[in-house]
């Protein structure tokens, strides 16, 4: 087993909310991740300093080149033998066996209450009345709706009406919106068997005019027919010269901080009154000013967006009155005390450690020749092996356990220094990468301008409360923010958002 030393997690990368990746990473090594104190001085002259130099800067080899060129030459190896890379377009999956692309057979379930069940072609209905809803139909429909140029909101607004399901990427149904239908359409060329040096999002109409992609799509690895999808792509590049006649620019650098995690209060209530995730909805950013809700809402919210800076102010305030719950902060205490591996204490943790663990097979052999001198009886006897290799397993785990813990704590004190502390000062970027590892979901409610409800990663949420109410008590609500035990309910609804 080999033991990456961290003084400080940030360190580890210079995004520090990436650390969830490396936390994966390790998990599937085997590796020990021990956390030493972040004030600690390092003396890199002592074995354990010079350990950790060494240890972070293989990790930093490791995170810096080997990845990205062991990905590299595998995508120009593949991408060589006319092989996507990326994830296949909605609707496909790639054949096991020669890597192309071809459709689907997962899908939907539309069932009679208008939820969705998850399904593969060929498989018997999960319940009398459900309607088969493929993925690859889907595609095909959206294809065929925007060919003929209807607009892609209306598109997503059909399939909703129709029943049709997208597919998040555990596999499971979920409601169409806008952006999903945005990213068939764009995928016109990957679906025609086209290999591409960019990705879809990246191949902006106008300044990648379609004629040359279509000249290049192939018939024998298309999944639709090449036509049809040319007819596609010309409806989409002249919906784009109309829409910004000059402007070339890729409009997706715009991005804004909360989009992807904040949610319709009113879709939420209806969602939780009616048990149906797909009633949910997100809020997204538009023009790099407003978190406008998708259109066509129908959830009784009269107002449909709302100014960047006012939401994101609520939500600065949110981070800042979050804190450790007290209870939790005595136990950093005592992890501070036995985590922190000076060699001495490391060493001392080992002994104790390994001595208890003698102390135990000691004890079952003790038993066992107990048991042969015929002093005690066979149900004795197993009782005494048996609670002495429950402690044994108790003393194996125990250093584990406690490193786990001390890690997701150490994030999550980390993650709301960073937040509170950079925040102000952080690209749009990072501010998103930030929120999305700390928080699950925020709900917002567009008409009285409050976050109405959050929910944290389930890491931080054992370690964190709400230190007092958001906003001031006059306001008599039936939603407040402080309360996040969730129902039963509401888990489901997270669980498939
Ligand atoms: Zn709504």
């Amino acid at each position: 087993m080999i033991a990456l030393v961290a003084n400080d997690l940030a360190r580890l990368h210079r995004k520090g909310w990436r650390v969830g990746d490396l936390l994966d990473y390790v998990e599937q090594r085997g590796i020990r991740l021990v956390l030493a104190d972040p004030r600690r001085h390092i003396d890199f002259s002592s074995p354990y300093g010079r350990m950790f130099a060494q240890l972070s800067a293989i990790f930093d080899e490791w995170y810096a080149t080997d990845i990205s060129e062991r990905w590299k030459s595998s995508i120009a190896h593949r991408k060589a033998k006319g092989i996507t890379v990326s994830l296949p377009p909605f609707g496909t999956k790639r054949d096991k066996q020669t890597g192309f692309l071809v459709s689907s057979d997962e899908g939907a379930w539309l069932m009679p209450d208008g939820t969705w069940v998850a399904g593969k072609i060929g498989e018997t209905a999960p319940a009398e009345g459900a309607i088969w809803r493929g993925y690859f139909q889907c595609a095909e429909r959206i294809l065929t709706l925007y060919a003929d140029e209807t607009g892609r909101e209306s598109i997503s607004r059909r399939l909703q009406e129709e029943g049709w399901a997208f597919r998040d990427r555990q596999g499971q149904p979920v409601p169409i919106e806008v952006d999903d239908v945005r990213r068939v359409t764009s995928n016109w060329a990957e679906y025609g068997g086209y290999v591409s040096e960019k990705r879809a999002r990246e191949r902006h109409p106008v300044e990648y005019p379609p004629d040359k992609i279509i000249a290049k799509l192939n018939p024998e690895r298309a999944v639709f027919d090449i036509d049809f999808l040319a007819q596609v792509a010309r409806s989409r590049q002249k919906r784009a010269v109309r829409k910004h006649p000059t402007d070339s620019v890729n409009r997706n650098a715009v991005i804004t901080p909360l989009s992807g995690i904040t949610y319709c209060a009113h879709c939420e209530h209806l969602a939780l009154k009616h048990n149906n995730p797909r009633l949910r909805s997100r809020l997204w950013g538009r023009a790099g000013k407003y978190y406008r809700h998708k259109p066509g809402g129908g959830c009784g919210c009269s107002t449909t967006q709302v100014l960047r800076e006012v939401y994101e102010a609520d939500f600065f305030k949110l981070i800042r009155l979050l804190e450790l719950k007290p209870d939790e902060l005595d136990k950093l205490l005592l992890l501070a005390t036995e985590v922190e591996p000076t060699a001495a204490e490391q060493e001392g943790l080992e002994t104790k450690k390994a001595k208890a663990i003698a102390l135990c097979n000691w004890r079952i052999q003790a038993a066992i020749d107990l048991y042969c001198d015929g002093r005690i009886d066979r149900p004795e006897y197993l009782r005494r092996v048996e609670r002495n290799e429950r402690e044994i397993a108790s003393w194996q785990s125990r250093t584990t356990e406690r490193e786990k813990l001390a890690m997701e704590l150490t994030m999550c004190i980390h993650a709301i220094e960073t937040m509170t502390r950079l925040w102000e000062v952080s690209s749009d970027e990072d501010k998103q990468g930030r929120a999305r590892h700390l928080f699950e979901y925020v709900t917002y409610d567009l008409d009285r301008k409050q976050i109405t409800d959050f929910r944290l990663k389930a890491w931080a949420d054992q370690f964190l409360v709400l230190r007092a109410a958001l906003y001031a008590e006059d306001t008599k609500n039936d939603h407040q923010v402080d309360d996040r035990r969730m129902t039963p309910t509401r888990l489901e609804l997270v669980s498939s958002p």
